[in-house]
């Protein structure tokens, strides 16, 4: 069998083992586990790489752990927005919702818009209509319910203050987003997260942004990312890690240890990345405290891990 790689994320943040319960800490590796799993098992029957990452984030947007999908944080108006976005390495091709409601799974969406319609970038009630065309499913509000979000949003609610599911007063986290590699050498990227807690204005992060938040080239790499996406934007980290590999010849962990370590940094950015390339090799970088993480490659076991 030919090489193939997968790299997933949970989100990246402040996450300390000392705030975490043994129960909680099981809970988040066996989601990440089982997401990890079944996209191996995927690539091992010889499906695609844009199959693998759009069914490997479709796990974790239904699990209410992860800050998409089904446990997508409130915004300040008490409703949830998500954003996703996914891109194959092989044409260059790409697709991204952003501010979508009841779609249950975003990056499905993303994925529609790569392959059934002209465009690469839809928004709000037009991304929902297409959505419809398609025949997506749609939840109602009590599907995304969550206790706990609910009660973030609650503390800070009315406020003109916003958060990054990642910041230090927070402890719970999840953006979610998979890389990977396919038996054929093609790499694909997906991400999707449901922003930040009590976010107005239609505020929209760096996941649905290709470039910023996902990005993949076979010639260089796949590259999902989370954190605080104003600064990831600025970065365009994802399209930075690319480029570093592209035009300054650095391989896949120079390139992302130079961008989540030096340039991010440099203009206040914390978060990580998750990243493949066309050879196998993976790379999971971050510059906080912890990011929810895993991977395997045909020469690297399964790993699922949390804190640095
Ligand atoms: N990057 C996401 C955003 O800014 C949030 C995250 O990764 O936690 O919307």
């Amino acid at each position: 069998m030919a090489n193939v790689s997968i790299a997933i994320h949970g989100g990246a943040g402040t996450i300390l083992k000392k705030d975490m319960t043994a129960v909680r800490e099981m809970e988040y590796k066996s989601a990440l586990q089982q997401a990890l799993d079944s996209g191996y098992r995927l690539l091992s029957k010889g499906a695609g790489s844009v199959e693998v990452v759009e069914q490997t984030v479709i796990m974790l947007e239904d699990n209410h752990l992860f800050n998409a999908g089904k446990g997508s944080v409130f915004t300040a108006e008490g409703k949830h927005e998500m954003d996703a976005s996914i891109m194959d390495g092989r044409s260059l091709k790409a697709g991204a919702v952003t501010m979508v409601a009841n779609v249950k799974n975003p990056v499905e969406l993303a994925r529609k818009v790569m392959e059934e319609s002209e465009h690469v970038f839809l928004a709000g009630i037009g991304a929902e209509e297409f959505a419809r065309l398609k025949k997506l499913e749609f939840k109602n509000d009590k599907y995304f319910y969550d206790e706990f979000r609910y009660k973030q949003w609650m503390d800070i609610r009315g406020t003109d203050r916003f958060q990054l599911d990642h910041s230090p007063e927070e402890d719970k986290f999840g953006t979610v987003g998979a890389v990977a590699l396919d038996q054929s050498g093609n790499v694909a990227a997906a991400t999707s997260t449901g922003g930040m807690t009590n976010k107005k204005y239609g505020r929209v992060g760096d996941s649905p942004i290709i470039g910023a938040g996902t990005y993949a080239n076979n010639k260089t790499c796949a590259v999902s990312c989370t954190g605080s996406g104003e600064y990831f934007i600025r970065g365009v980290v994802a399209y930075d890690v690319s480029c570093l590999m592209e035009y300054k010849g650095l391989d896949l962990n120079e390139a992302c240890r130079v961008v989540v370590h030096d340039r991010l940094p440099q203009i206040g950015g914390d978060g990580g990345l998750i990243a493949c390339d066309s050879r196998g090799n993976l790379a999971l970088e971050f510059n906080t405290e912890g990011m929810y993480r895993g991977q395997q490659s045909t020469t690297k076991q399964s790993k699922v891990e949390i804190y640095k």
